[in-house]
């Protein structure tokens, strides 16, 4: 860290800024410079208060030469997280991870029949929301415990993993009883103690971007999770907030190679709430994959006229089966496979 001295600041200004920075226990350096003073702090753990040191007077700017995460950092993991699933599926090294489902579990019926269809078109897990955190209160907030016995139940008939949600403490344990990969939610990615509890839920974690998060904040949310003690965390891009009405969210598609050449965790894409709309959905998902996704999410419903939420954005089965061959097109153009 540098911290920048004002062209006037005094000498009780540099004494102060030093001694400071010995009093939280690190080694400073002082460098003069023609026109103005720097310090440099020397061996830093990342836990320096910045704000504290940029209210001193004669401090021009503190520049952070280092980046605040440790763990997820490439430099702290030369390897990518390849994270294991069950059945022997990886997301992270060669093969890509297609997750598919309904928003939510709103019925057996409805939960077998879209199961089956993405089963069949090829995805390998199943996602839906048996705890929905909904915009209003007044939305279909999920079937709550019933929600994760159909999923445990599509699991058994077809095969497929099982991704959803834990909204928070007290539901994600119920949650991690059932899911093969626990989601965390667009709004709860910086929810700190439920970041925590996932560190030490003992299974994967999917945690999406939140829709106004920098890539530094899902990368410190994702911290959270690995010092807790738990390395298998997937990273989704799923869209923040832009200017335009026209699509539901802005669809980072750059989150994807800067995420990857930040840090060394799997990184999937949901182009499903990245765009709101389902006739735009396929062209994203080819987007995604090409730009170096680790894996999908993708909303398919049977009957997503009737949906309960987000159907305006899931995928009728055969458009989800038309968009499973051009993927696997695109992932062998780009020396990979789908899972
Ligand atoms: C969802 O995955 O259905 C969902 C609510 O997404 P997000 O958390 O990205 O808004
Ligand atoms: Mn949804």
């Amino acid at each position: 860290m540098l911290i920048v001295l004002r062209s006037d600041a005094s000498q009780p200004d540099r004494d102060r800024v030093v001694d400071l920075i010995e009093s939280l226990g690190y080694k400073s350096q002082l460098i003069d410079g023609h026109e103005r003073a720097f310090v440099a702090i020397v061996d830093h753990d990342g836990r320096v208060d910045i704000a504290r040191i940029a209210a001193l007077p004669g401090v021009e700017e503190v520049i952070r030469v280092t980046r605040p995460y440790r763990m997820v950092a490439r430099e702290w993991r030369a390897e990518p997280t390849v994270v294991r699933l069950p059945g022997g599926l990886t997301v992270g090294g060669r093969e890509v991870l297609i997750v598919a489902g309904p928003c939510a579990v709103e019925s057996e019926a409805q939960i077998l029949a879209t199961a089956r269809a993405v089963k069949g078109a090829g995805a390998s897990a199943l996602r839906a929301g048996a705890f929905k955190p909904r915009t209003s209160p007044y939305a279909f907030q999920g079937l709550g415990a019933r929600g994760l016995e159909l999923l445990a139940a599509a699991r058994a008939e077809t095969g497929l993993l099982i991704v959803t949600e834990a909204m928070d403490e007290e539901g994600l344990a119920q949650v991690a009883a059932v899911a093969d990969v626990i989601q965390i939610g667009a709004r709860n990615m910086q929810n700190y103690a439920l970041l925590k509890q996932a560190g030490r839920a003992g299974k994967p974690i999917l945690l999406k971007r939140g829709a106004s998060a920098g890539i530094t904040d899902l990368l410190l949310s994702a911290e959270y999770v690995l010092t807790e003690g738990n390395p298998d965390v997937i990273l989704c891009e799923r869209g923040i907030r832009g200017p335009d009405a026209t699509t539901r969210n802005l669809f980072d598609l750059n989150a994807i190679p800067a995420v990857k050449a930040l840090s060394h965790l799997p990184i999937i894409a949901d182009p499903s709430h990245g765009t709101g709309r389902r006739a735009m959905v396929p062209a994203m998902a080819r987007a995604a994959l090409a730009a170096g996704a680790d894996g999908l999410l993708i909303e398919v419903h049977v009957s997503p006229d009737e949906a309960l939420s987000d159907g305006a954005q899931s995928l009728y089965p055969e458009q989800f089966a038309l968009l499973m061959e051009e993927l696997r097109g695109i992932a062998a153009a780009i020396g990979r496979e789908l899972a």
